[in-house]
């Protein structure tokens, strides 16, 4: 069986392990002033929902595979899984490959451009086998437009995308434009988490096709 063949379907159509559906509803509590940074009253609840750098998340309940696929929505907790476990974004299975590097596939939105990703990127992107990421090319609209992908010796956790709220403004909760917050920084106490964030090193541009061939022989 190859490696597409195990991918969850919707009417015919691959979804990706990632992709939000209907029935996942986000429970975030409002926020209250927690230390220096933003917390929930639910002490425990506060600390489920912290990640190994104690940034706070957004909660979303889990229903992968009820309801309907929203191709454009990506459930926080299925990202942060994968980018950290380096678990394909497309079936969820383990995909670091530590002799050849983990193939990553960015769009045309990213920082470095469609020539070559660049060393020190940052991405959202979880990884891909390479034949989950042709799947991937050939549907995402996203990458459809283009796409560069690459071999990477080093993807380690770099922080995460979200809303970053002042203690004056907890309640209600002001949707803002979503930042990058590194791990290092201050802002990561004040941060609602959304996306786990990746830094690519040791970054290989390799042909996707090249790679298919690779792995079915
Ligand atoms: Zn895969």
């Amino acid at each position: 069986m190859s490696r597409t063949e195990t991918l969850l379907t919707h009417k015919g159509v691959p979804v990706p392990a990632i992709t939000g559906w209907s029935v996942e509803q986000e429970t975030t509590p409002p926020l209250i002033q927690r230390g220096f940074g933003i917390g929930f009253a639910d002490a425990v609840l506060d600390a489920q929902a912290r990640d190994s750098w104690q940034v706070l998340w957004r909660l979303w309940t889990l229903g992968r595979s009820k309801g309907e696929p929203d191709f454009k929505a990506v459930h926080p907790l299925r990202q942060r899984r994968a980018a950290r476990d380096m678990l394909c974004q497309m079936c969820g299975g383990p995909a670091q490959d530590e002799k050849r590097g983990t193939l990553f596939v960015l769009g045309s939105d990213a920082d470095s451009g469609l020539g070559a990703i660049r060393q020190g990127e940052i991405t959202s992107e979880p990884p891909l086998h390479p034949e989950c990421a042709v799947e991937a090319v050939t549907r995402c609209p996203h990458l459809r437009k283009g796409y560069v992908a690459a071999r990477v010796e080093w993807p380690v956790p770099w922080g995460v995308r979200g809303t970053v709220y002042d203690l004056t403004e907890l309640w209600p909760q002001p949707r803002r434009e979503q930042e990058n917050v590194g791990y290092g920084s201050d802002a990561r106490r004040f941060v609602l988490a959304d996306r786990i964030l990746i830094e690519l090193h040791g970054c290989r541009t390799v042909d996707l096709d090249e790679e298919v061939r690779r792995a079915q022989s």
